[in-house]
């Protein structure tokens, strides 16, 4: 088993000769034309010894690392099965790019290195991951009844060889960590490992920090894309050979080699972060649920605001969920307040204030009582776009169909899907016009607004600009913790998991466009991240009674902001499934996308017509549409020009058979479509 990603039309399967005998699961370097390669000795294969071909050799075996087990074998059979992906393309991007790259004699050193056990001492407890500099707890805090209830559950799934996936449904601030955590205890006194899968780790890191004391005598190693490629090395030949205790991880670490896994944690399970968005775009929460399956441990999906399909499987009873409806320690949800922004008054030719006046005067009030204030607009930049009031010209990007955002800061027009980044023009660059002006706001503007309002107040910004600089993010955080910050101006970075003792109010600035998107999930993600960002305010009980968070809306009728006034996610939820079902929509419909990109979206297209054509004539298209060829929502990024269609069944198991009858035509197809760059399956995308 090689690494041939499955569009090439590549066979990752391979026979190679062998003097020795080798276990399913070990690890080889094998020629490949004139490269050497890594590959895996896959089970099931027999040797076509009678086709007369002469075999060429292994060139060695990595005996050092212990062959891979046969649960993590069919789990990368499952993945790649359904996500309509080669095996071996599954199977070597789920190991570490060193142990590709290493040869035996290199490995066996990192073996005995990584083996031996890490020094003592609170800054080495876990080889990985380094300690926030504020102190957590390492006692256990009492539970209360719904943590107990909830504990009780997971233990008894772990009892059971067949539980049922848990859902531990709780709002922000009710404790779900700690669950986490005590459970994560019960399995390691079990003599079992934990994976623990969070969505960015570098937004959490009390995250780590909590998990790295709570158990100082434990081995917990991270996974993730940051870490250096030798750090990722040493962390999965640790887990292998079943010294980590615990691995947390991102969604790659859903394929960590887990010889003793006892307990899988999916944390924010609803993040979108989970779904791989390029090569095999598998979602590793799904993953997750399969490998708990397979292995016969308990799966706890954790969220406040569930995606709807985990959400639906809990009320048909597939899941099952463990409610913590209390906020622990006293603290309470914050009192939601719409402001009617078709309520300001409106002077001809003047623009409209960015905060309405309650909303400034709330932001002072907070300021001056020395509390702390989130303010989120999820839209980066300074303006989404630059315009000519004279000509009509707008700073559109010439490689993609999308605006160019303007950055102040370094005054640049910047496009944010294809990274083209140039000075901002002096003049008009289609009339020499000198007076060119942003239209909208971003967070960079609106933290300058701010500053104009309240020029008191100590204002921060975290964004993706503002955390691209080494350090800045953990900066920011860190400044925000130790008190030295005011008001937080930010993206959804804002909402993420962070634990900010002394936010009193938080403001969401106009999250309208997301109610009248095309996407079908942008209701569903933009009711989660508000539940989310109100969830930061009145975490600590002293101040929680006061906590409040402003909406500013066009819309203040809108269902969605009813539902997160009452902070009910079930009402919302309900109604969303609603509308899904009559719609014929996820979880009710099962969807697949074929993509296809090309310089000439007329040669993308056409692909897409020829498969449809090709899709007709199967079998297996049986209960199931194929609907017609469209671009993306963003059709043209660096000049290449995307076009996608929907396969749609309202059976999963149908659109599996379609899938895999119809991806080796697509094979086919794909080697007599000249001029086309690239296709791709996507199975169960997030958006269509
Ligand atoms: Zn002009
Ligand atoms: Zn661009």
């Amino acid at each position: 088993m090689i690494d041939a990603p499955q569009h090439a039309g590549l066979a990752s399967v391979l026979d190679y000769s062998s003097e020795q005998s080798l276990e399913p699961g070990a690890l080889v370097r094998v020629p490949l034309g004139r490269r050497e390669v890594a590959g895996i000795v896959w089970r099931g294969l027999a040797a076509r010894r009678d086709s007369g071909v002469t075999l060429r050799g292994v060139t060695e075996v990595l005996e050092a690392i212990t062959p891979l087990g046969p649960r993590w074998m069919a789990l990368v059979e499952f993945a790649a099965s359904y996500y309509q992906r080669a095996i071996g393309e599954v199977a070597l991007a789920a190991l570490p790019a060193e142990l590709r790259r290493l040869s035996a004699a290199q490995l066996a050193a990192r073996v005995r290195r990584a083996q031996r056990a890490p020094e003592s001492g609170p800054k080495a407890v876990a080889p990985d991951i380094a300690l926030a500099p504020e102190a957590v707890a390492t006692v256990r805090p009492l539970l209360t009844d719904e943590q107990t209830r909830a504990l009780a559950a997971i233990d008894e799934a772990a009892q059971q060889p067949h539980a049922a996936p848990l859902l531990l449904h709780g709002v922000t601030g009710s404790g779900k960590t700690e669950v986490y955590l005590q459970a994560s205890e019960r399995s390691l006194a079990r003599g079992r490992q934990v994976l623990m899968l969070v969505p960015e780790i570098n937004l959490t890191p009390q995250l780590l920090a909590r998990v790295a004391q709570r158990f100082p005598a434990r081995r917990v190693v991270a996974m993730h894309s940051a870490l250096t490629p030798a750090q990722r090395l040493q962390s999965w030949l640790v887990a292998h050979a079943g010294m980590a205790d615990i691995v947390l991880g991102t969604r790659l670490a859903v394929f960590a080699s887990l010889p003793r896994l006892g307990l899988v944690v999916v944390d924010e399970e609803h993040d979108a972060s989970y779904k791989q968005q390029e090569g095999a775009r598998y979602s590793a929460r799904d993953l997750a649920i399969y490998r708990g399956h397979l292995e016969h441990v308990p799966v706890v999906l954790g969220s406040a605001t569930p995606s709807l399909e985990t959400w639906q499987h809990a009320r048909s009873g597939r899941y099952r969920r463990l409610a913590l409806d209390q906020r622990i320690a006293g603290a309470t949800l914050p009192r939601v307040q719409l402001f009617d922004m078709g309520t300001l008054p409106r002077a001809p030719g003047q623009a409209l204030p960015a905060l309405a006046p309650p909303v400034l005067d709330a932001l002072r009030e907070r300021v001056a009582a020395g509390q702390q204030c989130l303010v989120f607009l999820n839209r980066r930049g300074y303006a989404p776009v630059l315009h000519c009031p004279d000509c009509g010209w707008k700073s559109d990007c010439p490689h993609c169909s999308a605006w160019r955002v303007f950055h102040k800061f370094d005054r640049t027009l910047r496009c944010h899907h294809c990274g083209l980044s140039e000075p901002v023009p002096r003049a008009c660059p289609s009339c020499g016009n000198l007076d060119i002006q942003p239209i909208g706001r971003g967070t960079e503007k609106l933290a300058e607004q701010l500053a104009a309002e309240l020029p008191q107040a100590r204002i921060a910004r975290l964004d993706a600009d503002a955390a691209r600089g080494r350090g800045a993010l953990e900066q920011t955080l860190g400044a925000m913790h130790a008190g030295e910050v005011d008001i937080l101006v930010g993206t959804q970075m804002v909402t993420k998991g962070h634990d900010f003792r002394r936010i009193t109010l938080v403001v969401a600035v106009n999250p309208d466009s997301a109610l009248f998107s095309s996407d079908f999930r942008a209701g569903e993600r933009q009711f989660a991240l508000l539940m989310q960002a109100a969830g930061r305010a009145g975490r600590d009980a002293a101040q929680a009674s006061n906590s409040r968070m402003w909406v500013q809306t066009w819309h203040p009728q809108h269902a969605l902001f009813a539902a997160l006034r009452r902070h009910d996610y079930a009402l919302f939820a309900e109604r969303l499934l609603g509308e899904r079902q009559a719609a014929g929509l996820p979880p009710f419909a099962h969807l697949a996308l074929l993509r296809a990109d090309a310089r000439d979206a007329a040669i993308a297209g056409r692909f897409l017509r020829e498969a449809a054509t090709l899709a007709a004539t199967l079998q297996e298209a049986d209960g199931v549409i194929v609907y017609p060829p469209v671009p993306l929502p963003i059709a043209r990024v660096a000049d290449v020009e995307r076009m996608q269609m929907v396969a749609e069944s309202a059976s999963r198991a149908r659109l599996q058979r379609f899938l895999a009858a119809w991806t080796p035509h697509l094979q086919a197809l794909r080697a007599q479509s000249k001029g086309l760059a690239r296709w791709a399956i996507d199975v169960d995308p997030l958006a269509i």
